[in-house]
C-alpha cells in the first residue's frame, strides 16, 4: 500500500519512520528541499518531493502540517487525487477541521494520535513514537466507513489504540486532558518568573527538579501548536479554564481559612482519581 505523508515534522516523520520499517512504500511531501533529503536519509519516506502531484500514487495520505494548514493543504491536493484516495489528518482539534474537510473530500476521516514530544520539525521525528498511544478517530454521520476502517487499521499497524468519539467529544476531552494542561503548565512558568523577589526566582530556577519539570514540560513546548488549540478549540477551552478558575478558588478559599480536612479530602480524591487518567 502506498501511503502519502504531507508536513514531515514531528508527528509526519515518525509516523513515516514506523511505516516504512513496516514495509510500506511512504510518499513524502514538504515546502523544503532538505526536509525531503532528510527524510529519504533517514528512511522517514521512501521518497519526498516539493511538488504534490507525487501524492497521485498514493492510497491514503496523512495531513500532518500544523492545524491552521490542514484544510488548506487538503485544497492543494485535491486535483492530483483519484477518488478513491483516502485522507485523514493528525491535527490535535477535530471539529474545526473535521466537518469543512469533508466537504472538501468525501473519503476524508479525522485522526489524532495522542503522542508527542517537546521538539519539532523532520530531526525530531523518532521510532516507536505511536507505540502503545491511544488514536482517537472521529467519524460523524456522512463519513465512508471504509475509510474509517483503512485509517484505523494503519494506525493499528503502528501500535496505537483506536478509540472513536465525534469530534465534538474528542474536543472537549482534549481540551481537558492536553489543551488546558498547556495553558496550565505555561502559567506556571510565567507567574514563577514574574515573582518580585529575584532572589527567589534565581533560587527556584536552580532547584527545580523533577516536579516542577513534570508540571511544566508540555508549558516550555511547542509555541505554535498550544496557539492553534487556543485558536481552534476556542469555546472548549475556555469552559475548561473557567471551571478550573472556579476549583482553583475553592482550594485557595480553603488555604485562606484553614480549612485542611477540605483540602485533605481534595488531594485524598485526586489521588485515588489520577490512576483512572494515567497508569
Ligand atoms: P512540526 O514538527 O512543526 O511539523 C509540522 C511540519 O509541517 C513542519 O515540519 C513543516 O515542514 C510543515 N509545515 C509547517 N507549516 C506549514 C504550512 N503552513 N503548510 C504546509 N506545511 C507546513 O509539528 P508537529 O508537532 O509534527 O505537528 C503537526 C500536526 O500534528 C499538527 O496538526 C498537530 O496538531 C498534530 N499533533 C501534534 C502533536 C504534538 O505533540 N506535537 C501530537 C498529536 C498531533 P516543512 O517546513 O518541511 O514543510
Amino acid at each position: 500500500m502506498k501511503i502519502g505523508i504531507i508536513g514531515l515534522g514531528l508527528i509526519g516523520g515518525s509516523l513515516g519512520l514506523d511505516l516504512t520499517k513496516r514495509g510500506y512504500e511512504v510518499i513524502g511531501v514538504s515546502r523544503q528541499q532538505k526536509t525531503c533529503e532528510l527524510a529519504v536519509q533517514n528512511q522517514a519516506v521512501t521518497e519526498a518531493s516539493l511538488d504534490l502531484s507525487i501524492l497521485a500514487k498514493t492510497e491514503l495520505i496523512f495531513v500532518c502540517t500544523p492545524i491552521g494548514a490542514i484544510l488548506s493543504t487538503i485544497s492543494k491536493i485535491i486535483p492530483h487525487l483519484s477518488p478513491n484516495t483516502i485522507i485523514t489528518d493528525v491535527g490535535s482539534v477535530k471539529s474545526a477541521i473535521v466537518y469543512d474537510a469533508t466537504k472538501l473530500w468525501a473519503n476524508f476521516v479525522g485522526s489524532h494520535p495522542m503522542a508527542g514530544t517537546a521538539n519539532q520539525g523532520i530531526e525530531a521525528a523518532e521510532y516507536n513514537l505511536f507505540e502503545n498511544a491511544p488514536c482517537v478517530i472521529t467519524p460523524f454521520g456522512s463519513t465512508n466507513h471504509e475509510a474509517v476502517k483503512k485509517v484505523s487499521q494503519i494506525w493499528e499497524a503502528i501500535d496505537c489504540k483506536i478509540y472513536k468519539a465525534t469530534p465534538e467529544i474528542h474536543d472537549q476531552a482534549v481540551a481537558w486532558i492536553s489543551h488546558l494542561p498547556v495553558m496550565i503548565s505555561s502559567n506556571l512558568i510565567d507567574s514563577c518568573i514574574n515573582d518580585e523577589n529575584k532572589d527567589v526566582v534565581s533560587l527556584a530556577q536552580q532547584i527545580a527538579s523533577s516536579g516542577f519539570r513534570d508540571t511544566s514540560r508540555v508549558g516550555g513546548a511547542n509555541v505554535e501548536l498550544g496557539l492553534m488549540m487556543a485558536q481552534y478549540n476556542r469555546e472548549q477551552l475556555l469552559s475548561t479554564l473557567k471551571k478550573y478558575q472556579q476549583n482553583l478558588n475553592l482550594i485557595t478559599d480553603h488555604i485562606e481559612k484553614e480549612n485542611w480536612q477540605k483540602l485533605q479530602e481534595i488531594l485524598t480524591n485526586t489521588q485515588k482519581q489520577r490512576p483512572k487518567f494515567i497508569d
